[in-house]
């Protein structure tokens, strides 16, 4: 085990709790650009977009 430093955001922002299977997933992810925190968007079409580099991540083939 390695002690993980964790960021100081409001519970809820970052995560997804699903409180019937008691599991916690991540949310937002990394840009593969510059490394900032990507935001997802359901409309029009689902996709991560980044803030800082306007690089967009277009979510295909969800199960
Ligand atoms: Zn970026």
């Amino acid at each position: 085990m390695s002690e993980k430093k964790a960021p100081k955001a409001r519970q809820g922002a970052l995560y997804e709790v699903d409180s019937d299977k008691n599991t916690i997933k991540l949310k937002n992810r990394k840009c593969p650009r510059c490394g900032s925190i990507m935001a997802f968007h359901m409309n029009p079409v689902e996709r991560w977009t980044c803030g800082s580099c306007a690089f967009t991540d277009f979510v295909k083939g969800k199960k």
